[in-house]
Parts: structure tokens; sequence; C-alpha cells
């Protein structure tokens, strides 16, 4: 069979350049998941980013959107490939949320934004390796193992969303969901120097993703480049008569404002943003970054949020207290992990959730259950919620002198794995500049803006509510003027 561009670049290729070749008729959507599945076998266990491949089902998929192209009834994504971080639901394939209480799960149903991806045509692989329920920034929490970045095995790619970050990174797949609750969109996208889009709370359907907080869970999506997530989002992005907390607010095309100029655009620099925590070379490459919207015509302007260091204290009283509440629903009774010859009903709860859970999910659990326990909640869960909204509003009095707020995804680069595992403080310290943006519920991405030493940064835009067209349309632009998301390790060239 001819291949209109060769094996070696269709893995290289984004999904738009992908979604050109498709629609040319340049390859089918059978050789080019053939190719990426190729890919997988060759380097997923290495990288360890994958818990399930779904080959079968995928050259299934593939067949049918080759089918559909013919009739004419191609979607939007006909034939592109995409990977699900294992926490959202897939029928029929197991959805383990990196966890042991869930190994054995297979969900009944999808979850919209699989569903809706499948709709348009997307062809999924499989799903990805990630921080157990989600918590975690190394994904060392994972049942499975830690993922490695592709950028040094070393290290880790971040987390929770690490195992669809390398995928990208590595060019296995060069799309995947991910699922961003205080930033393991962001952080991991940072981290192995690809693309990572959270949109506003609210904006895409939770249904049938695995709750870890619900106030603060959103998903999204990992990409090589912004008009890959534009592409993906408007894909995702709507109302969902099955998720009461999902908007009901239109969907714009998300892919045709990205050519707009930045010129007027004001980017908000926040001053506490760039404070000792930051790593020296992250600083460097963000100033870099910055410089450069401003010569695309964005005015830098300076911002404050005064209680940006309260975000992470806030957040590990918010989210351990509604992770506490989701949680208490797996009991060895209804699904999951049910541990072997109970005694009682209480022996059977206790060891079934001892078993089934790892230590950082225990100890987020037990957090949780203090901090909304009767003596408490005022001291602690009261107090935080008060605290979010401080900081919601530091937000909004931000947002009304700028249009965008711009500064770094995490405070340093890829740290070695193994490295943060005895110091949580430490590792949650990984979130200070993501968290924000979750306590408030506003759409954030992540671009890779340079190295340090040899690992990725990350610039971060935060924008206000509902404007991913603003912070796509930025991120776009600068990734006209720089080739850093255009790096690939060498190993996966
Ligand atoms: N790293 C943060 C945590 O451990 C955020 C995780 C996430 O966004 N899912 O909770």
């Amino acid at each position: 069979m001819t291949v209109g561009a060769s094996d070696q670049s269709l893995h290289q290729m984004t999904l738009a350049e992908l979604g050109d070749g498709l629609r040319a008729g340049d390859f089918s959507a059978l050789e080019l998941t053939t190719a990426l599945l190729d890919r997988i076998a060759a380097h997923g266990e290495a990288l360890n980013a994958f818990i399930t491949v779904t080959a079968d089902e995928a050259m299934r998929a593939a067949e049918a959107a080759d089918a559909a192209r013919s009739n004419g009834n191609a979607g939007p994504l006909n034939g592109l490939p995409v990977v699900h971080k294992d926490l959202f639901c897939t029928a029929g394939v197991k959805t383990s949320c990196g966890s042991r209480m869930l190994d054995n799960f297979v969900s009944p149903y999808d979850a919209t934004v699989v569903a809706k991806l499948r709709q348009a045509g997307a062809v999924s692989l499989g799903k990805t390796n990630m921080d157990e329920f989600a918590m975690g920034s190394s994904n060392e929490t994972s049942y499975y193992g830690p993922v490695k970045n592709p950028w040094d095995h070393e290290y880790s790619p971040g987390g929770s969303s690490g195992g669809s970050a390398a995928a990208v990174a590595a060019r296995l797949v060069p799309g995947a969901t991910g699922t961003d609750t205080g930033g393991s969109i962001r952080q991991p996208a940072s981290l192995t120097g690809t693309v990572g889009l959270k949109p506003t709370y609210g904006r895409v359907s939770r249904y049938g993703m695995v709750a870890f907080a619900s106030s603060l869970d959103q998903a999204g999506v990992i990409t090589r480049s912004a008009a890959d997530a534009a592409l993906l989002l408007g894909v995702m992005a709507g109302f969902d008569e099955r998720d009461s907390t999902s908007v009901d607010h239109p969907v714009p095309d998300y892919v045709v404002g990205l050519d707009q100029p930045l010129e007027g655009l004001r980017v908000g620099i926040v001053r506490q943003h760039f404070d000792e925590g930051l790593e020296e070379q992250c600083g460097a490459r963000v100033r870099e970054a910055l410089a450069l919207l401003e010569e695309q015509g964005a005015s830098l302007v300076e911002v404050d949020l005064p209680n940006l260091d309260l975000s992470v204290p806030t957040y590990y009283v918010v989210a351990p207290a509604e992770c506490s509440s989701n949680l208490s629903r797996f009991d060895g009774v209804r699904f999951g992990h049910r541990a072997s010859d109970p005694d009682d009903l209480l022996d059977l709860y206790c060891r079934s959730r001892g078993e089934g859970f790892g230590d950082e999910v225990q100890r987020r659990v037990m957090t949780g259950t203090y901090v909304l326990s009767a003596g408490y909640y005022d001291a602690y869960y009261l107090k935080a919620q008060k605290v979010r909204q401080l900081i919601s509003q530091d937000f909004k009095n931000a947002f009304a002198s700028v249009d965008v707020i711009a500064g770094p995804t995490a405070p340093t680069p890829a740290f070695r794995l193994g490295e943060k595992t005895d110091d949580p403080i430490t590792m949650y310290l990984n979130d200070i500049y993501t968290i924000g943006a979750n306590l408030a519920g506003l759409p954030g991405i992540s671009v890779p803006c340079g190295f340090s030493a040899d690992l990725p940064v990350g610039l971060q835009l935060v924008g206000p509510h509902f404007a991913e067209q603003t912070i796509l349309r930025c991120a776009h632009q600068y990734q006209t003027l720089t080739d850093w998301h255009c790096r690939c390790p060498e190993a996966y060239q």
C-alpha cells in the first residue's frame, strides 16, 4: 500500500496536519492507527504511559472512520487518534483510575467526553496511566507504577495526567484527554514540553469522570499545539444534562480566532509569581516569553494576587474534604476491590479500603474526614471556603485591568522520580501557580517556552471565565514565533 507521508513522519504530525492528510487521502485512518499502535508497542512499556491499549477496538474504529469518509459522513475529528486518561469511563474497557481499588472495574457506559470524541470520529488507542484517583503531581502514586518523562527516564513527567502528557511528548499519539483539579493537566504539560488546556469549570461535562474533588475537577486536553487543543475543545465543550455543573453557554469555534494578532491584548504579570520559590532558569524562560508577547503587540501590566500563598493550603483542605466524600462509595460492596474472607461488615469495609487505596489516597481521605468533622468544620473547611472566595475575588480584581494573566506553570522543571515522594508538602507546592485557577474556576493553558538545562519549561496563561478563545489565541500566536512545541526528545524522533 502507498502511504503519502511515510510512517516515520505520521507520528510527528499534529492533529490539524493529520486531519488535512486524512481529508486529502494522503493516508487512511487505518494506516495512521497502525503506525501509532506500532509506536505504542515499541515505546509504551518503557515509558509506562499506558494502563490499557485498545488495539483491536482502535483498528475497528479506524476502519469505521475510513468507511464514514468514503460515504461522505466524516465527523470533524474523523480518523484522528486520541487516548484517554484512565479516569474517563469507557464502555467495555477497564477504567482503573490508577488504583488497585478499580483494577477490576469495567464501566458499562462512556463518559460524555469519550462519547463526544468518538461521535466526532476520533479513534481511541487506549487509557493512560495516572496518579491514583488523580491525587499527585508526579505519577508516582499510581498502582501501576510511575510514568517516565520522555526527556529523561529518570525524571517524573508530572501528574496526575502524566501518562497522557508522556504519550503526547513521546509522539505516541497527537492528543490526549486529561483532568485538572489543581494543575494535573498544566503541570505535566509543563514538565514534558507539551500543551495542556484546562477549560473553565463547567465548560466540559464531568459525567463519567471518576470524581476526585467535584467543585475543582475539570476535563481538558494535552496536545502539541494550541491549535490542536482548540480543535479538541470545540468537540468536548458544551452543556450536558447529565452534569448539573456543566454550563449552558454557547460553544464558539475555538479555531477561527486563533490568527488574530495580539495587538492591544493586556497581559497581567503577577508580582507574587516571581518570588524565591521559582527556579532561576524557569523564571528566565518565562520572562523571555513575556518579552515576546510584548513584541507581538501585547502590553504587560503588573497585577497583584495577594492571597496566592494561601491557595495551596486552601486547596489541601477543600480537595481532601471533597475526596473523602466522593471516595466513600468505594466500600468493597457495590464495585471495586473487595477483601477476601471478611470477619464482619466493618472488617470488609476497612480491609477493602485499606487494601484498595494507596498511601496518598488514604492520607487525603483521613485529612478530608478530619476537616469535615464536627468541631473542626468551622476552623478548617468553612475557613477554607472563605479564603477560596478571597482568591476568586483577587482574580476578578486582576481581570478588571487585564485580559490574561501570564506566568510560570510550575516552580521547577521535571524532578527526579523518588525525589519528592517522602515529602508530601514539597510535592504539594508543585501546584502553587496552577491551583488558583481551579479554586476560581478559571481556564488556563500551559505552553512550552524553552528549557532549564535539558528539561522543558512551561508558560501558563490564565483567562477570565469562558475566555478560552483569548488564552488559546495568545498561546497560538506565541507558537507562531517559537518552535519549543516542535522540540522532540531525541529518543522519540
Ligand atoms: N497535584 C494536585 C493534587 O495532588 C492536583 C491534582 C489534580 O489536578 N488532579 O491534588
